[in-house]
């Protein structure tokens, strides 16, 4: 979601005549766009902030007038606000990941300011207009692209900021989405990603003025001529409707392959964590999207060590993964949020035990990963080519399971499936042979 809040600033901005820059040095304005998940992203902000006063120290000596507008967007915004100015008095500017349309705005505000002394521009609102109706149309899109269709949370788990930095559930009208998906296919988009922090709890307005579900959404889509591929994330075990089984069946373009974080292996933790669902839920889900469509693989998301969990908890985790058997994975050690409710529990967990747990279900992960990636060895399958390989001459696509697959060619293959015949299954990615 970062991605494609990213591209619409971009896209924001293009009107006003700012383009971009791959190298900071040029910049007169730099803006992160930060996650606030884990403590880790948080820090990563706070050192990149350095790195980006150094650069405009430097510009400075070159050019006495240049003045780069350094600035913070996104959740790390949003919940520290006023808090980041304090910390690193070279922020001009902060906003949260609801109020980014406004952003030429605050420039155009800040530049005249510049003048004299530059005051600091604070924006943490929740407007009650939805920012959705104030974004431009994209200007170009990858071939593979992102659709925001939903944003916010109302779940509130013990462990999570999303509902504090990105507000309340909020559901984007049928008519806006899908016009934002004819405008990517039109500029080239062969695959769209629906994206929401909880994407199946999407209940926007549809087409004939009743509320529609995700699935309801998907149906629509598929009908879009040039849209080969649909996919959507992150998904939640509480919110599959029957109408998403139904897509699964009956929808060619909707791929096979689903992420639908689990977290815990153990109902205790899953209680603790105010998940609200049951491990035995969760398999009845898997099995019932098995049934819809038998070629469906699985991702998830794993929280290692959250306050309280005993070896025992984290024994049933590795044993649910086995049931499963994931293709691909994100695990973490918990990271005590501020302003949560697991943050303040007495039993935080030891480090070195996070640690631990963490490699040792990682290898695990690993295992399956490298396990169903080697089982495509021989096999002949689509992929989407889209992006330039780390090596000369090389380029990289994806296949419906998200595999990365490199090949020799160019960039004129960029946006065209091939079939291509899998030679080596590594790790992380395939290799293979156009036929
Ligand atoms: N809405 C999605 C997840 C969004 S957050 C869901 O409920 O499944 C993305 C992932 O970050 C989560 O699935 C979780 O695994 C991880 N995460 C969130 N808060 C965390 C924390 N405090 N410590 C460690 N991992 C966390
Ligand atoms: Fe965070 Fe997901 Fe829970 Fe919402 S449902 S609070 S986004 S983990």
């Amino acid at each position: 979601m970062n991605v494609y809040d990213g591209q619409k600033m971009a896209d924001l901005l293009k009107v006003h005549g700012y383009t971009i820059t791959e190298y900071p040095e040029d910049a007169d304005v730099a803006i992160l766009n930060t996650c606030h998940i884990r403590e880790k992203a948080e820090h990563k902000v706070f050192s990149d902030l350095g790195r980006l006063s150094t650069i405009k120290e430097k510009q400075k000596k070159i050019n006495q007038d240049s003045d780069m507008i350094i600035v913070v967007g996104g959740c790390v915004g949003q919940a520290e606000g006023e808090e980041i100015t304090r910390q690193a008095p070279e922020v001009d500017m902060v906003f949260g990941p609801q109020s980014y349309h406004r952003l030429p705005e605050m420039l155009a505000q800040i530049k005249q300011k510049s003048k004299g002394k530059r005051s600091k521009i604070v924006d943490t609102e929740f407007p009650t207009i939805s920012k959705f109706d104030s974004l431009p149309v994209a200007y170009e899109t990858p071939v593979s692209a992102f659709l925001s269709v939903q944003e916010g949370c109302d779940k509130f788990c013990h462990f999570c900021v999303v509902p504090y930095t990105r507000g309340a559930e909020y559901s984007r009208p049928a008519n806006q989405i899908i016009e934002e998906a004819k405008h990517l296919i039109r500029l080239g988009a062969k695959e769209i990603t629906l994206l929401g922090q909880n994407v199946n709890a999407y209940h926007g307005e549809g087409l004939n003025g009743k509320e529609w579900t995700l699935g309801r959404l998907i149906y629509a889509l598929a009908e879009l001529n040039g849209l080969k591929r649909i996919r959507y994330t992150t998904s939640h075990p509480l919110d599959m409707h029957n109408d998403l089984y139904e897509a699964h069946r009956d929808i060619e373009q909707l791929m096979p392959f689903l992420h639908l974080p689990i977290q815990s292996g153990s109902d205790r933790i899953l209680d603790m964590m105010n998940r609200k669902h049951k491990i035995s839920d969760y398999l009845k889900i898997i099995e019932k999207l098995r049934n819809a469509r038998a070629d469906i693989e699985f991702s998830s998301d794993f929280i290692v060590g959250y306050p309280g969990e005993t070896d025992n908890d984290y024994q049933h985790t590795l044993e649910l993964i086995k049931k499963v058997g994931y293709v691909q994975a994100y695990s973490f050690k918990y990271s005590p949020r501020p302003g949560t409710p697991a943050s303040i529990l007495e039993a935080q967990i030891p480090e070195d035990i996070k640690t631990n747990r963490l490699a040792q279900l990682q290898n695990l992960l690993n295992e399956q990963q490298l396990m169903f990636n080697k089982s495509k060895e021989g096999k002949t399958l689509e992929v989407l080519f889209d992006r330039q390989g780390k090596l000369q001459g090389q380029i990289v696509g994806k296949t419906a399971y998200m595999q990365s697959v490199t090949l020799d060619g160019d960039s004129s293959l960029f946006g065209n499936f091939l079939m291509i015949k899998i030679k080596h299954g590594y790790r992380n990615s395939l290799s293979g042979e156009c036929v």
